[in-house]
Order: C-alpha cells, then structure tokens, then sequence
C-alpha cells in the first residue's frame, strides 16, 4: 500500500462511477475517496451527496471531489470515464475518442507521482486497460480492467438460481473478451468440489441445453439490460468494489480481472478476462487453468478478437497505442 489510509480515486462520476462510489462507502471498503470529472460541478454534487449518507452509514470515509494532484498518494485510480456512443458512429470513431478521453486521464495521473493500482471500467474494457498500461508505462500487475468479473457473477447467479445452489459455491468463469466473443469453460465449471459436466451426466433433470442457454444469457445481459434501462451500472459498480476489497486488503482472491498475459495460455500482447490472484501488488498471478483443447481455442480466438481490435486502433494513428 502507497499508505495506511486506503485511498481511493475515481475518474469519471456518472452512472458506472457513482454506482461503484456509493458501493464503496456501504462496504466500509476504503477511508478516503476522492472523485473527479470532466464536468467538476457533477462531481462536486456527486460527493456532497455521498458525504450526506454518511450519518447512515457504518462508515468513517472521508470523500471529496478533487484534482489529478490528489492521485500522488492514493492506492487506487479507478477509471469509469467515457465518451457514450454518437449515433451512426462506428466502433473505431468510438474507441479513438475514448483513448483521447483516457491520455487525458492517464498522464496527469502519473504526472502525480501516482505509484498504485490503475482499475479500469471503461468499455471496451480490455481494449482500455491496454491503453492506460501503454499510456502509464507501468507494470502490467499494476493494470488492471474489470474484464469477465462482472460476467462471472451473472454467471454464478444463473447457474445458483438453475441448480439451486447459493451462488457462493459455484465455481465457474466466464474467461476472454468482455464482449460477444467471452466464453464459459464448462470443463472447469464445479459446484463446491463436483463438477457441473459430471452433475449433468449423472442427473437427467440437468439439462447440458440450459447450460448452453445460461452461457447466451450471460453474453447478452448487457444488451438486455441497456435495452431496458440504457446503460448497465449496479452489477459492475459491486465487482468494482470487489476488486478494490482484494487489493486494498491484499487478500490474494481469485477473480476474473483483465490482465496482460505473458505467455499464460499460450497468449502475448493482449489483456484478457482470466482468473487472477489481487492482492495489493494487483494482478499477483495470472492462475492458468488446464483448458481441454476446444476451450483452448475459443480462448485464443477471443484474444484474436481483441488483438485485432487494438492493432485496428493503432493502426489508425492513435496516440498511445
Ligand atoms: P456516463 O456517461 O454516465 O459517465 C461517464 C462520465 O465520464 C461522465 O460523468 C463524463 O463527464 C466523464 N468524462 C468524460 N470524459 C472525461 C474526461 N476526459 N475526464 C474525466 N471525466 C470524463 O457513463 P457510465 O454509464 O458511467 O459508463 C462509463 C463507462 O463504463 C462506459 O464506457 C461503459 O460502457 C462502461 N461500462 C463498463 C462495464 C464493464 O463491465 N466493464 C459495465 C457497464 C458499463
């Protein structure tokens, strides 16, 4: 830790920010919070909000709005910023603004001597964690995205809700591209130490069919809850603060973070969701999972997907890439 006083600082207060801001404060989850915004009245307002439920809380944070300055001495740098898309714009137009919006974030941090954890939340994420590990110079433990966590947990909560298990005590990952081309590997999937492949084999009333069903639900969650409601904030502001608890308690968890991968699965030169040990150095240790060979594929074709994606971006002359 940069220091005992778990600090944390958050870039970009709308919907996403906000929710993992105000999950932080119910979790107790660190002792100060400091926001800052391109638009600095919202943040202003967001903490003055915050600091009003603090007479309701179990917490003693303190939260302000502040500067990039402030960032000198915080152990975390979560980034939430963003530019949404402009209709009829294309996913490259999208993802060239955005790498701007972040090489404004990115340098001041590090122009403040910010020496911890950078967290980023930004979609597509893995596409923007490789642009702040670029843009930052750090090393690559010390960047992390929110990649498949977020996944992960819908997936839990779809399988726990299938096979009446508390989700708790499933153990399964959504692992790749947070994005169409994420995938579940079934062969690891358990519940508490039983595999669900042998469950299934051995109870006809699992169905491998709704297996392949809750995989779907859990690629196109996001699609049906934006559809609902515009945008998708509660569920990654809650694996935001997750991620935080790891790293600010050093408790080595596993969690599926997007992290750089040096050869683990065969892979180099792309961030991808992947089960990781966080403690408070960040990524610890990339956890490489014995993957049969048709799940070693569809990783390595989702890491093609991304890949492509970043040299597409690099290619078109952006800046730190
Ligand atoms: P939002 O529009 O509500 O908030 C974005 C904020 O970024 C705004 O407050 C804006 O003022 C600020 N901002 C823009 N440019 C900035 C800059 N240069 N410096 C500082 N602040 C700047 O959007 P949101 O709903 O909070 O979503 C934020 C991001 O999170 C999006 O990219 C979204 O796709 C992503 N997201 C990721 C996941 C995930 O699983 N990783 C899930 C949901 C959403």
């Amino acid at each position: 830790m940069v220091n005992d006083k778990r600090k944390v600082v958050l870039v970009g207060t709308g919907m996403v920010g906000m929710s993992y801001a105000y999950a932080l404060l119910n979790q107790n989850a660190c002792d100060e919070l400091v926001l800052i915004d391109l638009n600095k009245k919202r943040a202003e307002g967001e903490a003055m909000d915050l600091n009003h439920g603090l007479a309701f809380s179990g917490a003693n944070m303190k939260i302000s709005s502040g500067e990039y300055a402030d960032c000198k001495d915080a152990d975390i740098v979560a980034i939430c910023a963003g530019v949404a898309q402009r209709p009829g714009e294309t996913r490259l137009a999208l993802l060239k603004r955005n790498a701007k919006v972040f090489s404004s974030i990115v340098d001041p941090v590090t122009a403040s001597g910010f020496d911890g954890i950078f967290l980023v939340a930004t979609n597509p994420v893995d596409i923007m964690t490789r642009i702040t590990y670029m843009l930052s110079g750090f090393n690559p433990r010390k960047v992390l995205g929110t990649g498949t966590a977020l996944d992960t947990a819908r997936l839990r909560y779809l399988l726990g809700e299938y096979l009446r298990v508390d989700p708790r005590n499933v153990h399964a990952y959504v692992m790749g591209e947070h994005g169409d081309s994420e995938f579940v590997p079934w062969s690891q999937a358990q519940v508490a130490t039983k595999s669900i492949l042998e469950l299934c084999a051995e109870n006809p009333e699992i169905d491998q069919e709704h297996l392949a069903g809750i995989e779907r639900d859990v690629q196109e969650a996001a699609y049906k809850i934006i559809e609902a409601k515009n945008a998708t904030y509660y569920g990654i502001g809650m694996a935001m603060a997750r991620i935080t608890r790891a790293i600010l308690g050093d408790e080595n968890s596993v969690l599926t973070v997007s992290a750089m991968l040096r050869g683990e699965y065969g892979q180099t030169d792309v961030f991808a969701g992947v089960p990781c040990i966080i403690n408070k150095s960040g990524v610890q240790r990339v956890l490489k999972l014995s993957l049969p060979q048709e799940e070693s594929d569809r990783f390595g074709e989702s890491c093609r997907v991304l890949r492509e994606c970043y040299e597409e971006l690099a290619g078109s002359g952006q800046d730190g890439c």
